[in-house]
């Protein structure tokens, strides 16, 4: 197995990367373990803040890292609130002020012009300072509701409509959400590119 530390402590991503990287011979250790102090996420896009927590824990952890950084972009907000996803309502992690305030900026916003898409970047470096770090990118389309549906998944799920299915994000078994969503198509393109790049062996 080779050691990979994942810039994040979020147990739920922390399942979803592992259920993907495990059977590809790596062994997923979180951050925290190597006391990897917070970073600042100054960059301006999300793989900026992918590749810095990505060379930010490979620097702490000695070990090849991978990082994520994913958001909602909602078109009648010229992609807002992208980055500032998980602090949108002016502080970090509450999804409820975050849903609330998303209802406000789109009060006016009729059902046709309220398409939206998840993000995501994904980084691997082989060290902090690695040349080239391996970047993919992935987004689930859809749509935001005018209420909250549903209780699964985190964040915008309860507003975020499936394109092609009358349900929301927080609708779906979580099963089908990890088979169809952003982080997972961007976990399979990852793989790809570690075949193609011989990280991994190209039967895996
Ligand atoms: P981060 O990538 O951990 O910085 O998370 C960014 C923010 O984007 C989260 O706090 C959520 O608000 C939002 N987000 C990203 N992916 C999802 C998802 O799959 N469902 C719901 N919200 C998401």
């Amino acid at each position: 197995m080779r050691d990979i530390v994942l810039a994040s402590n979020n147990m739920g991503k922390a399942r979803e990367f592992e259920a993907i990287l495990e059977p590809l011979g790596f062994k997923l250790h979180l951050q925290k373990e190597f006391d990897v102090p917070e970073v600042d996420e100054n960059g301006f896009s999300f793989i900026e803040n992918a590749l810095l927590k990505a060379r930010h824990a490979a620097k702490y952890a000695q070990m090849p890292a991978l990082a994520d950084d994913s958001g909602l972009c909602v078109d009648a907000l010229d992609g807002a609130p992208g980055i500032y996803s998980a602090r949108y309502c002016g502080h970090w992690g509450d999804d409820q002020a975050n849903n609330d305030k998303l209802l406000e900026a789109l009060k006016d916003v009729p059902t046709q012009k309220r398409t939206a898409r998840y993000y995501v970047a994904l980084a691997f470096v082989r060290s902090a300072t690695d040349p080239v770090p391996i970047i993919v990118t992935a987004s689930w389309e859809g749509s935001i509701g005018t209420v909250p549906r549903g209780s699964g998944g985190f964040g915008y799920d309860p507003l975020f409509q499936v394109t092609g299915r009358d349900l929301s994000a927080a609708q779906l078994p979580p099963q089908i959400k990890n088979c169809i969503s952003h982080r997972a198509r961007a976990l399979a393109l990852l793989a790809a590119e570690f075949r193609r790049y011989h990280i991994i062996e190209p039967s895996m």
